[in-house]
Parts: structure tokens; sequence; C-alpha cells
């Protein structure tokens, strides 16, 4: 079973070709989508989650991984799966070095696509999906499905994937499962760009001995 992680700073299309995937007996997993229905349940957790999510920060990092564990066991013991692809997550250093110790104890490998756009795009590409999401509110008079698109959240949640996220990229670059894809294009050209990439032998996993700075003696 392939392990697929789907990497890219909000608005690069993500969301999009994870769609693309689930008709390709891919199974997936939106981290974002997890959280958004986990907010709901009325308890405390939920109320908490809600609240950094609608902030726009990151969720304490337990929360998901320890639904990506269940799920990755479940499906591996089920099968009938071509794959797993992981959309936003990891999402921190912390999520990848505790992701890589549940890939090395099942000995998955694991394949890590980067979608990569320069800020306009990501800007532009908020702007559609934020005018779209409001007209639909005035179509059918029920709430937007996020809290955390307006456009000063937007903001704070890319800053926050500059600070947490994007050194997630630099961690697997030093694995040799990195394949960065241009996300500028259309996206049936990046579509078949990342199917491209996945044709490509998964390297087996070795995680980095050390991906932050050792503690000062
Ligand atoms: P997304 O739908 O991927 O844009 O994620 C929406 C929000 O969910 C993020 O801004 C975070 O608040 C939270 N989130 C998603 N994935 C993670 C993760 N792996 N770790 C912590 N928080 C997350």
């Amino acid at each position: 079973m392939d392990i697929v992680v789907l990497l890219g700073p909000p608005a690069v299309g993500k969301g999009t070709q994870a769609r693309h995937f689930q008709q390709d007996g891919f199974f997936h997993f939106s981290a974002g989508e997890y959280l958004r229905a986990r907010s709901k349940q009325g308890d405390a957790l939920g109320d908490s989650i809600a609240a950094i999510m609608n902030a726009g920060d990151l969720v304490p990092g337990a929360v998901v991984t320890g639904a990506v564990r269940e799920l990755l066991d479940e499906k591996i013991s089920a099968g009938g799966i071509k794959g797993l692809l992981l959309d936003g997550f990891p999402r921190s250093l912390d999520q990848a070095e505790e992701f890589a110790q549940i890939v090395a104890a099942r000995n998955l490998s694991l394949k890590v696509i980067e979608l990569t756009a320069d800020q306009a795009v990501l800007d532009e590409r908020h702007r559609k999906r934020r005018q779209e999401a409001l007209a639909a509110v005035v179509v059918s008079g029920t709430p937007p499905e996020r809290n955390d698109d307006d456009d000063a959240t937007f903001r704070h949640r890319m800053e926050t994937y500059r600070q947490e996220t994007a050194p997630v990229s630099a961690y697997y670059a030093g694995t040799g499962a990195l394949i960065q894809v241009d996300a500028t294009k259309e996206a049936e050209a990046v579509r078949a760009a990342i199917c491209q990439a996945l044709e490509k032998p998964a390297a087996s996993f070795v995680p980095p001995a050390a991906a932050k700075p050792a503690p000062a003696p």
C-alpha cells in the first residue's frame, strides 16, 4: 500500500488534487476535514479545536497523529485500497518525526508530494475561493463551510505555514522522499504531473538522524 503525503501552502489546491486521488482508488484523509468534524462534537475538546482552527493556528499534534495512526492500522488490516493519501498531515516537525516512527514501525514506504506556487497565485486562488464561498452562502442561506478563510485568518494561516509547516518539506528533502510539483498550472496538468511523479518507485523511507539542532550540552 502506498502512503502519499500531500504538502503545500494554503490555497495551493491540495483539496482539488486529493479528490482526484480518491477516484484513483486512494483513501483520502484530510486532517482539516477530520478536525472540522471533530470540532462539531459539542464537547470541551471539540470547542477548543474550533477556537484554535478559527484563529488559524495548529491544533495540538497528538489529536491528529492519533487519528492517523488508527486510520493506518485500520486500512492496512482491511486492505482493498491502492493507497492512503494524507492531506494536511504532517504539518509540523514534531508531527513529521512522530509520523516517521509510525511509518518505520510498520515498514511502510512513503512518497511526499509538495505542491508549490508563488504568493501571488495563492492570493488569487484564495480570493476566488472566498468569493465562491460567500456567493454560496447567499444562495443557500447557510453559514460558510469554514470559519478560517476570511482575509486576515488566511494571512495568519499562511504565516503558520511558513513557521511550522515549511520546515517539514526540508525534513523530507533530507530523506529522498520529497517530490516537488509546480502547482501554478491548471488542475488537470497538475494532476498529470503528480501521477507521473508517483510512477517512480517509492524510496524506502529513512528518517533524518536529527531534524532539530541538538540541545546545547
Ligand atoms: P485545512 O483544511 O487543511 O486548510 O486545515 C484547516 C485547519 O485545521 C488548519 O488551519 C489548522 O488549524 C487545522 N489543522 C489541519 N491539519 C492539521 C495538523 N496536521 N495539525 C494541526 N492542525 C491542523
